[in-house]
């Protein structure tokens, strides 16, 4: 088995073996494109290292020995040697890209004699030594586990000896020193030296990468971005080029498109005489990549062929690392470029022009998690007052939050309730839980392509970076803007579509369609098989769920039209009623209410289905808290407050609410088991259905109404109700009417028995609706109520189970029932129309597995259902 692949070796297809970054790597080798020569070791070698307690086999050391021969011969130097010393990278490469999360150790194979031998050759002393002391510092802190701050407190130290003002002022004397100091504080930290022997380096390198799979931000990363912990990580060695060994040297990094726009424009950052993590990591801000045409303009066009060439060739807007090492161009790295939605839509709208991709390609390249994003918000401009400060605008939307300076200040406030910005000089990885906890990002240095940039544009976050009019005192914490002081706590709003940072509370406003996103959903529709409803309880909601794409209402609960402050008192009449008459009274006053709310709907819907539950919900939902009542009650009696008439009120209220109440209300008196014991209360609501519909065909509407029948479990249960329906419709429109009215009615698949028995159920149901939410329920055995407070967010953690299985439908178990009733169903009744309409049905992975069950349509609420329409076709791609 082969743990070991020179980039020669390998190609794009082995991303699962390689790593992400190691089959681009080997696939530019391919290409032709000029990558220094390496070789990956591979995530199964990591795997391994695990396996035998984190140590590398013996087969595993051999293999490597080999590569490194090669290597050594392809650049005609070798690892160690004083006069002509190989020097190489150690990156982590993982499967999927977790930027920045995982460690990187630069120059390895420098020692206190090869640091001669790369004098010699460069003839720059001080190159030679700058390059040793930044693999000291890098593998001190990263092999060796020592804390940052000792290296850069001694740089400081260093610097301010010399006189030095950035980096670059050091002396090569100064550098030398500062490798001893580098050395003895290493030795004094840990008690054993920095390694001298270059494959020692290596070795320790290497497991360094793989044990950093395990640190808590990568940990952190990829369970905010779903990866499995199975994965492992590969480590990348490669020779080192070298873009801080003069003036005619460089690094950077160029986006084949813009990332936040979409244009089809290069776009990207670049530093004269630096090495690669300078960029990246924010400390010096680089210059715009347009800026190269005139520095460098040989290798502005090489790379902007390059750059053509590798997007045609993986289909897809490519980021690249590049380093110039005397004034030859080198590339380190292509990845696909993370985007933001709005630049995703556009950049795959323009590929479909281009020629580039086909529509069915497009619509498959887009992250339905960026859909989210895209009805960003933004800020109300006639409201904008005092614009405290300008940065580079990293990550589009509007956020509007306390401002707090580190990240574990903002995980702890956000963990109170509060909302936060988080305001770092720069973030590392190590802010990641800040950044997460945030509601957006502003970083006083560090450019378009920095850590926090990268990161709050992955999280769809807004972000403001590079600020650098603003400075941030940590120990004060506080925030100096040119004209004003920000305190920790004060309000402040981000735009990270203009990068202007604003004091106080600015209102927002939504986003809006782009012309981008309503082309890919028309390709989109054109694809898919699954429809898509909306849930949807008034019309206002109806309209904009049709604006949105919605195909029809598949959900539409009753109950919210009941929540009105004028109709509760009516409703708690209906309730309270101890005669039957009071009851029908109550319940007459209702109806014409519910008739004008349906009314409302079947016209937004004009010739889209509508499916219409009746009540749902336990009565003691529509009353007063049973523990207030007695509180209020007791209060009345012993203190002797209030009036005699309020006393008695209070007294009723509470005996019928305590008569009402129940152990386990989820399991308890409702959905069709309140229809079937108080009858009169469907009987109104189908009557106030069938004269909405009589009134909307007499106004020449197209009503198409399907009447669903909440928490069967028996098919009695249905065959009452539905009788009943069809009773009622016949008396309302009349035996002639009744045939211009195609009504359908059907049951709500959400009680296990009901699944099972779907072979029976299906006899009086014209469809099913899976109702996932109390399916999941009843399934599981969790109640949707109390579950993710008490224990299923630890499940969760835990990895018990691999997601929330109200967020994500359960294929394993509630699927079987939900596959095993469509089955069903449909053996009897073919005709059988079947859907989802739980809140599953605007989840891209439910999605996904609706369509392969077959299902007619999801049902989700109205702002899902671009991201359902893009899933769906999704689904059939
Ligand atoms: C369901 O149970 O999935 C459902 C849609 O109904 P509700 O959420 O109203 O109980
Ligand atoms: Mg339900």
């Amino acid at each position: 088995q082969k743990q070991v692949v020179p980039f020669q070796d390998g190609n794009a297809s082995m991303k699962a073996l390689l790593g992400g970054k190691g089959a681009n790597l080997a696939e530019m080798t391919r290409a032709g494109l000029p990558v220094p020569p390496g070789f990956t070791i591979t995530t199964e070698a990591c795997l391994a290292f695990f396996k035998m307690g984190n140590r590398m086999s013996d087969e595993l050391f051999g293999q490597a020995a080999a590569a490194l021969k090669q290597l050594e011969k392809q650049k005609d130097q070798a690892f160690g040697d004083a006069a002509n010393p190989l020097l190489v990278s150690v990156r982590s490469g993982s499967v999927s890209s977790m930027p920045g999360m995982m460690d990187t150790i630069l120059n390895l194979g420098l020692n206190d004699s090869t640091v001669l031998g790369l004098a010699a050759l460069t003839n720059n002393e001080k190159f030679a030594y700058d390059c040793y002391r930044r693999l000291i510092q890098m593998f001190g802190s990263v092999v060796m586990g020592i804390d940052a701050h000792h290296f850069e407190q001694l740089l400081h130290h260093r610097k301010e000896k010399e006189g030095a003002k950035q980096d670059q002022d050091v002396t090569a004397e100064g550098w030398k020193s500062l490798v001893e100091d580098y050395k003895k504080c290493i030795l004094a930290q840990t008690s054993n030296a920095f390694p001298q022997n270059v494959h020692e380096q290596l070795r320790m390198s290497v497991e360094a990468v793989f044990k950093s799979w395990h640190n808590q931000r990568a940990q952190i990363y990829r369970k905010l971005n779903r990866i499995p912990d199975e994965q492992g990580t590969a480590v990348n060695i490669q020779s080192m080029v070298f873009g801080n060994r003069g003036d005619n040297c460089g690094t950077g990094v160029v986006f084949t498109r813009n990332p936040s726009t979409g244009e089809n424009t290069f776009f990207g950052e670049y530093l004269i005489n630096a090495q690669g993590e300078d960029v990246v990591a924010g400390i010096r801000t680089p210059l715009p990549i347009a800026a190269l045409k005139h520095e460098m303009p040989e290798i502005y066009e090489q790379l902007l062929e390059a750059s053509r060439q590798l997007e045609k060739h993986y289909k897809d807007m490519q980021d690249i690392e590049f380093t110039v090492e005397n004034n030859k161009l080198y590339l380190l790295q292509t990845r696909n470029g993370k985007r933001n939605a709005q630049a995703a839509l556009k950049i795959a709208v323009d590929m479909v022009h281009e020629g580039l991709l086909t529509k069915m390609e497009a619509v498959g390249s887009i992250e339905v998690s960026h859909l989210d994003q895209l009805l960003h918000r933004g800020i109300e401009e006639e409201a904008v007052k005092d614009v405290l400060a300008k940065g580079l605008p990293a990550s589009p939307g509007a956020a509007v939050g306390q401002l707090v300076f580190d990240a574990d200040t903002a995980a702890q406030w956000n963990r109170a309730g509060k909302t936060v910005i988080l305001a770092r000089n720069e973030t590392t990885p190590e802010d990641i839980h800040g950044v997460i906890a945030a509601e957006g990002v502003l970083t006083s240095r560090g450019g378009m392509t920095s850590h926090a940039a990268v990161v709050a544009r992955g999280m769809g976050k807004p972000c403001v970076c590079g600020c650098e009019e603003v400075r941030i005192v940590l120990n004060e914490k506080r925030m100096y803007a040119p004209n004003m002081v920000i305190e920790e706590g004060d309000w402040i709003t981000l735009d990270g579509a203009t990068g202007r940072i604003i004091s106080g509370i600015m209102p927002l406003k939504e986003a809006s369609m782009t012309n981008e996103l309503l082309l890919m959903l028309e390709w989109a529709d054109e694809i898919r098989t699954l429809n898509v409803y909306a849930n949807a309880d008034n019309p206002e909601d109806a309209r904009i769920a049709r604006q949105l794409g919605a195909q029809g209402i598949g959900l539409c609960r009753t109950e919210h039209m009941f929540f009105s402050p004028t109709r509760l008192p009516v409703v708690q009449r209906m309730i309270l009623a101890d005669a039957k008459e009071d009851r029908l009274r109550a319940l007459a006053e209702l109806l014409p209410m519910q008739q004008s709310d349906f009314e409302g709907m079947f016209e937004a819907m004009d010739g889209l289905p509508v499916t219409i539950r009746l009540l749902d919900p336990p009565l003691h939902e529509f009353l007063p808290n049973l523990e207030e009542l007695q509180r209020r009650h007791a209060e009345l009696t012993y203190d002797k407050s209030g009036s005699d008439l309020e006393r008695e009120e209070v007294a009723q209220l509470l005996s019928k609410v305590q008569a009402l109440h129940e152990a386990n209300p989820m399991l308890g008196q409702r959905g069709c088991r309140l229809g079937i014991v108080f009858p009169e209360i469907y009987d109104m609501q189908i009557e106030a259905i069938f004269r909405a519909v009589s009134d909307c065909i007499n106004r020449g509407i197209r009503v198409l109404p399907e009447i669903m029948i909440p928490l069967v479990g028996h098919a009695n249960e249905l065959k009452i109700v539905r009788e009943l329906v069809d009773s009622v419709a016949e008396q309302v429109l009349g035996k002639d009417n009744l045939r211009d009215c195609p009504y359908k009615v059907g049951t709500m698949i959400e009680v296990p028995r009901a699944a099972l028995t779907a072979r029976q159920i299906v006899a009086y149901a014209d469809f099913f609706s899976f109702g996932t939410n109390d399916l999941t329920q009843m399934t599981f055995g969790y109640s949707r109520d109390d579950a993710e407070g008490k224990f299923l967010t630890h499940y969760v953690d835990q990895k018990l189970l691999q997601h929330n299985p109200f967020q994500v439908l359960d294929t394993e178990g509630v699927g079987q029932l939900i596959d095993l009733a469509v089955n069903a169903g449909r053996l009897v009744k073919p005709s059988l129309k079947t859907g989802i309409c739980g809140e599953h049905g605007g989840d891209q992975e439910s999605i996904f597995f609706c369509h392969l069950t077959g299902l007619d349509y999801v049902s989700c609420s109205p702002y899902r259902i671009p991201l359902a329409r893009i899933a769906a076709a999704q689904a059939f791609i």
